[in-house]
């Protein structure tokens, strides 16, 4: 991060909305830098380098997905997109196109920190992805260079197809990985509507994986959407 103060840049064109963000992320301790628009936006980004950005998809200007994909070609850096209701498949798209994670709107602000914090904690292994080949989720400890995955001494046994499922959510901690994004890594592009291998395979991992499958807190469902893996700081 560039400073122990982490930089959001907070790009949204109504003026209410953003100054309502910034006085609530500022109590969390964090700097906020704001723009009304994405050609704004980009300018700031390149001054600013901030350490996450949250972005509102309904801009004046450039529009929301033409701007994840000019940040994307310099900065891994999350971003956090809001949508409207019923904007369902754009949220999708923004996803694909190097969103980490969507808030429809109205949305409360605890639910924003919540995610806010979930993308700082992860910034941390985006600046260097090849430096957390093992990590923990709950009681689960998972070494992805070894392929072992232990519960306490206990190996648990992943199928290749698991495996690879699990490779490709852990690379991207805390981001949403859509379906169609999931199931054209694992099973190859024909099969990106096949939603139910993916459920059939994530209840699987759940019930190796999770504390109480039932109620997961690692592999979480994003209605609609696609799936997010939370690990351990
Ligand atoms: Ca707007």
């Amino acid at each position: 991060m560039s400073s122990n103060k982490p930089t959001i840049l907070l790009v949204e064109d109504e003026e209410a909305i953003r100054r309502f963000l910034r006085i609530s992320l500022e109590a969390e301790g964090i700097k906020v830098v704001e723009a009304r628009d994405g050609a704004l936006a980009l300018a700031s980004a390149q001054r600013f380098r901030p350490d996450l950005y949250i972005l509102d998809l309904g801009l004046p200007d450039l529009e929301g997905l033409e701007l994840i994909g000019a940040l994307r070609a310099w900065t891994r850096n999350p971003i956090i997109v809001l949508t409207a209701r019923a904007q369902e498949a754009l949220k999708v798209k923004a996803l694909d196109a190097g969103a980490d994670d969507y808030l429809t709107k109205p949305f409360g602000i605890h639910e924003l920190k919540a995610r806010v914090r979930v993308a700082l904690r992860h910034l941390v292994t985006l600046e260097d992805p090849d430096a957390r080949p093992v990590f923990s989720m709950g009681s689960v400890r998972v070494d992805l260079a070894d392929r072992r995955i232990l519960r306490g001494e206990d190996e648990i046994h992943l199928t290749p197809t698991e495996f690879r499922l699990l490779t490709i959510l852990a690379r991207h901690p805390g981001k949403v990985i859509t379906h169609g994004a999931l199931l054209s890594e694992v099973w190859g592009k024909a099969y990106e509507h096949d939603t139910h291998y993916l459920r059939v395979y994530i209840k699987q991992l759940r019930a190796k994986l999770e504390d109480n499958p039932a109620e997961p807190r690692q592999l979480i469902t994003e209605a609609g959407v696609g799936y997010r893996l939370l690990i351990d700081p």
